[in-house]
């Protein structure tokens, strides 16, 4: 079982404190979510996760198993298991999906241990028709004219390539029509389990319609107020916010 860890975390932008202590300790084998109104620093989460250099971390720790992931560079992040939506360049010139993905996986492996040519497109071609994506996607240039939903999609298929420890998901249900969200869904349920952990943070309800998380999180101004079982993401989508501002006695 691998462990994600976030403790006290304060996050500044330009000198403004967004985040002001998160804790939240993910294990593998749980999904969790994070819901919250728009601007209390769900993304600003995800970006502090990822090492993003806008957003500097001022306090707190981040630790997966136990090692010091403030300390890591964006790369070496990823190298100890940590996969985020939103790192991958929205375009590389002359880089094919396939070439990407491929240079992805050996990134985590030993050296001479590079997964084969041949292991690695029966793998690809086996993920692909999973996420019902035309063959032709492998070979285009990463996200070079992708739509919207092909490159949530695409995103989906890093993550089942990649096979990380924690993946961290910022809204990607965003701009899906029905179709292409439950295509997304399947991925995520399709890697549920041991060794994988994933953070989903939606603003919508919808989403987990189809993933069924383990843990809710509620943020409001930049921290975790509020923790439950997929029961608060039910309540949330019936009630509104509402109910915990004053539970909590939270002035907008
Ligand atoms: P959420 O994802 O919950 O909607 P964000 O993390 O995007 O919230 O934003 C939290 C706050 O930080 C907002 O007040 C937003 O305006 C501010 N913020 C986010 N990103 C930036 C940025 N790059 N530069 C300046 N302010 C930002
Ligand atoms: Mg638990
Ligand atoms: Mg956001």
């Amino acid at each position: 079982m691998s462990t994600l860890e976030i403790k006290d975390l304060h996050v500044s932008i330009e000198d403004k404190e967004i985040l002001k202590g998160v804790n939240l300790t993910l294990n593998t084998n749980e999904v969790h979510a994070i819901m919250g109104p728009n601007g209390t620093g769900k993304s600003t989460l995800a970006s502090a996760i990822m090492g993003h250099p806008k957003y500097e971390v001022t306090s707190g720790e981040i630790l997966l198993d136990g090692e010091n992931v403030l300390e890591m560079e964006v790369d070496e992040r990823a190298q100890a298991g940590l996969f985020l939506a939103m790192q991958y360049p929205s375009e590389i010139a002359g880089v094919t999906n396939a070439d990407f993905l491929r240079s992805a996986i050996n990134a985590r492996r030993e050296e001479g241990d590079e997964i084969s040519i041949m292991k690695f497109i029966k793998q690809l071609d086996k993920t692909m028709n999973f996420l019902e994506m035309p063959e032709e996607m492998g070979q285009r240039y990463l996200n070079e004219g992708f739509s919207g939903g092909e490159k949530k999609r695409n995103e989906i298929l890093q993550l089942m390539m990649i096979k990380p420890k924690f993946a961290v998901l910022d809204e990607i249900d965003s701009g899906l029509d029905i179709d292409a969200l439950k295509i997304v869904s399947k991925g995520i349920n399709e890697m549920r389990g041991e060794g994988f952990g994933c953070l989903m943070i939606t603003h919508y309800q919808r989403l987990l319609n189809y993933i069924t998380p383990d843990h809710v999180h509620v943020m409001m101004q930049g921290k975790v107020v509020k923790s439950g079982g997929s029961e608060l993401a039910q309540r949330l989508e019936a009630e509104g916010y509402d109910w915990i501002k004053e539970e909590l006695g939270i002035k907008d």
